[in-house]
């Protein structure tokens, strides 16, 4: 029986790896046992929502099934390198490892309104935008669904023995693009969505991109309620086109006009990131040609203070803004009208911004 749901490879015995599996496809691999498919529900609850991989724990499963699906099938959760945690700062960061020893990093954050965990979805990134550690070392693979739902599943078993060990809120801002990877992130959102995965709700999913059209238009067609965000980072495109080479490809009206679409069809307001880079994008004029392009659509800006990151060989160019320019650049904004917040910075101290930790490592720095 070859069953693999993300195209991986695996040693011949024991190829099949639940993990990515919709409920249908655990289905369909339990009847081909011969079993009851009722049997795929309570191995789902025990994979997703139970955090139990060990088949031989499996207490409501005959004995006979239990070793079975022992011999033929395996729950790969990523291995952990390494956990950072931050000093006063309900922040834990994990660098993970996968089958094939690479590298990628996830964060858990305790909001008091719930746990939030924030995942990658590719080893590297093939955007190159150049403020970001995660691009600079180029693209080296798309992470399957089984990959990047293992990170939720890892992050929440962190929690065990806290008071709130439920996971309510997942963010695609880790390492990669989602968009680029967008099949495997569609699973992925299906999966933690449905009620025999992690139940988390669509309204507190979000998907963030640096602007991938095509990407975008296929969230729309899908109509679900999930929170959009775009990285924006610059209110022209020639600005944008050095910070961004995306860029290049899509105009930010264009880009606008999709994400304005989106919203209109999905009745999600749509939230534009902008790190604040001093001199170079946080200045008043650059503030109000922000306000102009997003005026009157349903949007809300976020301004994140850019993190300086460095390793051996290579470094961030840029500086941020200061705390007093960024709330000028926020105030010019409410001026016209437009909804602004500036992020709380959570995991400054442990490299939280994404491809921080790997390059880090990487390098061994
Ligand atoms: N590729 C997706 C998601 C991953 S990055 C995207 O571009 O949205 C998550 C966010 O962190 C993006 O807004 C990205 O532009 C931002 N980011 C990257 N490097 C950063 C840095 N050094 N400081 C602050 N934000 C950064």
């Amino acid at each position: 029986m070859v069953i693999s749901s993300e195209g991986t490879e695996h040693s011949a015995e024991k190829q099949l790896n639940w993990l990515g599996m919709t409920l249908a496809e655990m289905e369909q691999v339990i009847s081909d046992l011969g079993e009851a498919k009722y049997r795929a529900g309570q191995l789902s609850d025990w994979i997703y929502r139970k955090n139990e991989h060990d088949f031989a724990k499996m207490s409501n499963l005959s004995a006979f099934l239990r070793s079975r699906l022992n011999e033929i099938s395996r729950v790969d959760l990523p291995g952990v390198v390494e956990l950072y945690q931050g000093i006063n700062d309900p922040v834990t960061k994990a660098l993970v490892c996968f089958q094939d020893e690479e590298l990628a990093e996830c964060v858990l954050m305790r909001y008091p309104y719930g746990n939030s965990v924030c995942v990658s979805t590719q080893v590297g990134c093939r955007m190159a935008c150049r403020f970001c550690a995660s691009g600079s070392d180029g693209f080296l693979r798309d992470l399957s669904a089984g990959e990047i739902v293992g990170q939720v599943l890892l992050l929440r078993s962190l929690l065990s023995g806290e008071g709130n060990s439920r996971i309510s809120h997942l963010v695609f801002m880790g390492m990669g693009e989602p968009l680029d990877n967008i099949e495997q992130v569609i699973r992925v959102i299906q999966i933690v969505n449905a009620p025999w995965g992690l139940g988390i709700g669509y309204r507190h999913i979000t998907v963030s991109t640096c602007g991938l059209i095509e990407g975008i238009e296929r969230l729309t067609e899908l109509n679900l309620p999930l929170n959009l965000a775009i990285s924006l980072h610059a209110s022209d495109d020639d600005l944008r086109r050095e910070l961004m080479p995306v860029a290049h490809k899509y105009k930010i009206t264009d880009l606008i006009a999709t994400a304005v679409r989106y919203s209109r069809v999905t009745g999600r307001r749509v939230t534009y990131e902008y790190g604040m880079i001093a001199g170079i994008n946080d200045k008043t004029s650059q503030a109000e040609q922000l306000a102009r392009l997003l005026k009157g659509s349903l949007s809300h800006v976020n301004l994140i203070p850019f993190n300086n990151w460095q390793s051996e060989t290579a470094q961030s160019a840029q500086q941020r803004s200061s705390p007093e320019v960024v709330a000028g650049f926020a105030e010019s904004l409410r001026k016209w009208g437009i909804e602004v917040t500036v992020r709380r910075e959570m995991g400054a101290d442990i490299s939280a911004a994404c491809g921080q930790l790997r390059r880090s490592r990487r390098r061994g720095t």
